[in-house]
């Protein structure tokens, strides 16, 4: 990348060819990051290439075209979002990546302005523009950036995030703009999470947020802790600021999460010593950066200043180098999960990546390991993809061994040599072997996990012991355990044998939804599980029915449903239930049933209820969960349909609506005296 030659001894001829090929490739580019959130390439190559095209349109302004990415705002608008129009547009921003050219800009600035400039300089959080609309201090509508002029209605998905104020401390009407940003321990978690479920990860935080705001489900966002920092006004009919700083303040004030670290500066030098500090502490920081932001802090200069069609000329971002490391691959691991996802992990000589050694990178799949092309003894650049999870960036050919061969993606289990398939349109390779080994062991550490059949003391230690002394090869054998079995294990006396004992004995009499849970059912969640054995009621009615009947079930798909028939029908997992009632397991559903609950006398029952506010007795999901197994239906809003809200504190909109409809409002403290009805 960079042009091949100096700008001046291109023809125009040839730079308008070139920019065109640039602008095409920058537009696949895009495509593939603002409208999938999967971009293809790293940030970095794409803002060489964007670059490269600057420079021969600045040089041969001519050639400019009206589509050029130079010229608008990168983004589109996914179908099924309501549009948006921004009355400000939402604007890009200019980066520079080097203090030259940062000083180069400050020294523009200065050259142009009468009077003298300081900035506030903040961090560039990597995540995704958001707007907010407040009405007398009550959250109304968010919305993404889109294309600066027209964003998508992300209203409901913003609202499941606790850093988004519903209601702010002074009843004031005003337009916010900020970031929505994923926390590394979350992307991390994220990823794991959709590695194991053979979906591709999320390249960084920035694209997890986006692919997660931009949900039509707001459950699903609502699921992946998402956070948020606000750090512009937009609107000052109701507030007063004269400065950026001032501005963030009254932010602050208002109930807004602002980043803490922004800093006011008066020149370069000392703009510097806050790049510095943050490029060197920016991996323990809980979110992502890519850079500095700098702002010219008089509120009234920047109007002056103004925007280009695409940024505004008050404002630049430093862009920090990627962080790189070079290491040589000795070894490509492949492990098995629970669902018998098979995955490659790159072994690498150790080296210092950004603040940690780095010894090992996923290769996600093997499509991935093809694509880069990752050989045995290949020297390769390593980054850290969201500043926290080390990944080949590339390998570097240069120093490839001349005898080198391309790896052969192996075509059988690493655990139990059974053929490995791709399934659906899945990336993932699998292993489908029921009785395989490593998700034999996967499978039992998720049996006995919390939410599921919770046998406290059995974690994959013991279970990796259990497996390799050949004292169990499958749930059931769990539960034929003995004192003696249990004494062969490593440090294993007495007191430990009984506790184990006891756990999963105990075990025995849970109520079917965390035994369904526990079978680790494809696309069967823990929630699945309750609303399936609340149904059915028994095992053997739920493998008895097609998926035609499964559907039936509320919130059930077909995918689910589709998941369960195949399970079921195979032969050795229908041996397995019966082993499991054998061993004295128990299959049927124990907690209050809809119907059951139908019958009693409860306040709740048959009502449809919606929560809103904060609550202190209860988190959210067991308030839900009470509810229901009192009868209840609980929804997300108000509707004439609503028999009741539970309000806690700073109950905002939903409140008024509730009011507005005449419907019942319960407060907390009153809770249960409905709930003893
Ligand atoms: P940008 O992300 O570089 O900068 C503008 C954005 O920064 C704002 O919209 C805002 O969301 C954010 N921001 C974070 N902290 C901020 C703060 N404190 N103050 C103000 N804004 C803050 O610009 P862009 O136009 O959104 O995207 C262009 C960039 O996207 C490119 O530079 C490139 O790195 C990346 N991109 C990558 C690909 C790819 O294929 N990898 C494709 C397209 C774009």
């Amino acid at each position: 990348m960079g042009l091949a030659k100096p700008v001046e001894n291109y023809t125009q001829s040839e730079a308008a060819s070139l920019a065109q090929q640039l602008r095409d490739q920058l537009a696949d580019y895009s495509q593939a990051y603002y409208t999938q959130d999967a971009p293809l390439v790293e940030d970095h190559v794409y803002d060489e290439l964007y670059r490269d095209l600057e420079q021969l349109e600045a040089a041969f302004p001519v050639i400019v075209t009206n589509d050029s990415p130079t010229q608008k705002v990168g983004g589109q608008v996914l179908p099924g979002f309501t549009k948006v129009t921004h009355e400000i547009p939402m604007l890009s921003m200019g980066d520079v990546f080097s203090e030259a050219e940062l000083a180069a800009f400050d020294q523009r600035l200065r050259k142009n302005t009468a009077t003298e400039i300081e900035y506030n300089v903040e961090l560039k959080i990597d995540g995704l523009a958001i707007d907010l609309i407040y009405e007398e201090g009550r959250f109304v509508r968010g919305a993404t950036r889109g294309n600066g002029t027209i964003g998508e209605d992300i209203t409901q998905n913003l609202k499941t995030i606790k850093a988004i104020p519903q209601k702010l401390t002074r009843p004031v009407s005003i337009e916010v703009r900020g970031e929505c940003y994923m926390p590394k321990a979350a992307f991390a978690d994220l990823n794991q999470k959709r590695e194991a479920e053979g979906q591709e990860p999320f390249a960084n935080p920035r694209n997890a947020a986006a692919g997660s705001l931009r949900q039509l489900d707001a459950k699903v966002a609502a699921a992946r802790q998402l956070s948020a920092f606000i750090y512009t006004i937009v609107t000052f009919d109701d507030v007063q600021a004269t400065t950026q700083s001032e501005a963030l303040h009254v932010l602050a004030e208002l109930g807004f999460n602002v980043n803490p670290t922004s800093v006011v500066c008066q020149n370069m030098a000392e703009v510097q010593a806050f790049i510095e500090q943050y490029q060197g502490t920016r991996n323990d920081l809980a979110y992502g950066i890519d850079g500095v932001v700098l702002k010219v802090n008089d509120l009234a200069l920047q109007r002056q200043l103004g925007n280009t069609v695409k940024v505004p000329r008050w404002e630049i971002a430093y862009k920090f180098p990627p962080e790189e490391a070079e290491t040589v691959v000795r070894e490509i691991e492949w492990t098995v999960g629970r669902t018998g996802v098979v995955t490659p992990t790159a072994v690498m000589d150790p080296v210092q990546l950004a603040g940690t050694t780095v010894s090992r990178a996923s290769l996600h799949n093997a499509d991935m390991l093809r694509d880069k092309d990752v050989r045995l003894l290949d020297t390769v650049l390593l980054h850290k993809a969201g500043d926290i999870i080390p990944e080949i960036s590339q390998v570097v050919l240069d120093k490839r061994p001349s005898d080198s061969q391309v790896y052969a993606v192996p075509t059988t289990c690493p655990s139990c040599g059974h053929d490995l398939v791709h399934l659906d349109e899945e990336v993932a390779l699998r292993c489908i072997n029921p009785m395989c080994p490593a998700q034999m062991k996967e499978q039992l550490t998720h049996f006995a996990s919390r939410n599921a059949m919770n046998i406290d003391g059995l974690g994959p230690r013991i279970i990796t012991q259990l497996l390799a002394k050949e004292l169990i090869h499958d749930v059931a054998d769990l539960y034929r355990l003995t004192a003696d079995d249990l004494a062969q294990l490593d440090k294993f006396k007495e007191k430990s044998i009984n506790n184990l004992l006891n756990a999963i004995d105990a075990s025995r009499q849970n109520s079917l939804e965390r035994l369904l849970f526990g079978l680790g059912i494809r696309h069967v969640g823990a929630k699945a599980a309750r609303l399936l054995a609340e149904h059915f009621q028994t095992l053997a009615a739920l493998m008895a029915s097609d998926q035609e009947t499964i559907i039936t079930v509320d919130t059930i798909g077909t995918i689910i449903a589709d998941s369960l028939v195949t399970y079921f029908a195979d032969s050795q997992v229908q041996t397995l239930m019966a082993e499991l009632e054998a061993v004295g397991v128990n299959l049927t559903y124990t907690g209050v049933t809809k119907a059951q609950a139908a019958t009693s006398d409860s306040y709740f029952n048959g009502k449809t209820v919606v929560l809103t506010g904060k609550l202190e007795q209860y988190t959210r999901g067991e308030l839900k969960q009470l509810l229901e197994d009192n009868g209840a239906k609980v929804t997300g809003s108000v509707s004439k349909k609503t028999d009741a809200l539970i309000a806690g504190q700073d109950a905002g909109s939903k409140l008024e609506k509730a009011q507005s409809l005449a419907i019942p409002v319960i407060n907390e403290a009153g809770l249960d005296n409905y709930l003893a009805q």
